[in-house]
């Protein structure tokens, strides 16, 4: 205790300008740690329309899911990249020739982003269709062997399953856009396009502004708390 008021009365007589360096520096040591790089991946595009029913098309919700995820993230100082902001696949923009079928070079160009703008984590949506209408709900996915990845979908899981219907918790997926991928990644199926009720909702602005604002508290988490990244 004693010390301690020594040390402030010291630091109340230090002149300022001493201090000003060591403020410099930490400001400069915080704003690299706060300020993370997303991508916000919408899955499909182009000509690849993902699930489709009756003429709802996958890929449009996923683009109009992820443009308000970007606001929502940005709002929050974060800085956002999305990999596509159009209707278009991104096979044509894959710089690696070995790499063949226009699927597979549309993930790669997903994935060459991250180097390529320094993400921190890769958020990609997606919505579900299964034959049995009754099956709603929001699956999370991460790659089964990362450990940062399954802490980001634990996060933005647990902050989904408060707001609306969601599985019990989130689940490794073999998926190759996790599993190639260089930064802590996870793939959201934001609901069913085959069940009725979902697809109502995943068509209107409230609806979807509740998933991207779960998301995003869900990646702040992972952000503020997690020793991971
Ligand atoms: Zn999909």
């Amino acid at each position: 205790m004693k010390g301690l008021t020594i040390g402030k009365i010291m630091l109340a007589f230090l002149p300022a300008f001493l201090l000003m360096p060591l403020i410099a520096a930490l400001q400069i040591g915080l704003d690299q740690n706060q300020v993370k790089t997303i991508i916000i991946d919408p899955g499909h595009g182009g000509i690849d329309p993902g699930a489709n029913i009756a003429g709802f098309l996958e890929k449009d919700i996923n683009l109009a899911v992820a443009v308000e995820l970007r606001t929502v993230l940005e709002d929050a100082g974060l800085h956002v990249v999305l990999s596509r902001e159009q209707d278009t696949d991104l096979s044509d923009q894959c710089n690696n020739p070995q790499i063949k079928g226009r699927q597979r070079r549309d993930l790669a160009a997903r994935l060459g982003l991250v180097e390529e703008v320094g993400a921190d984590i890769f958020i990609s949506i997606h919505a579900n269709a299964d034959p049995k209408p009754e099956r709603r709900g929001i699956h999370t996915f991460y790659a089964p062997k990362s450990e940062a990845g399954k802490k980001l979908a634990d996060y933005i899981h647990g902050e989904l399953q408060k707001v609306t219907v969601a599985d019990n918790r989130a689940y490794p997926g073999d998926y190759w856009v996790l599993k190639a991928n260089k930064v802590p990644a996870v793939i959201v199926e934001v609901g069913y396009i085959t069940n009725t009720e979902e697809r109502f909702l995943l068509q209107t602005t409230d609806h979807r502004k509740i998933i991207a604002e779960a998301i995003a508290r869900g990646a702040r988490r992972f952000f503020a708390e997690s020793t991971l990244i």
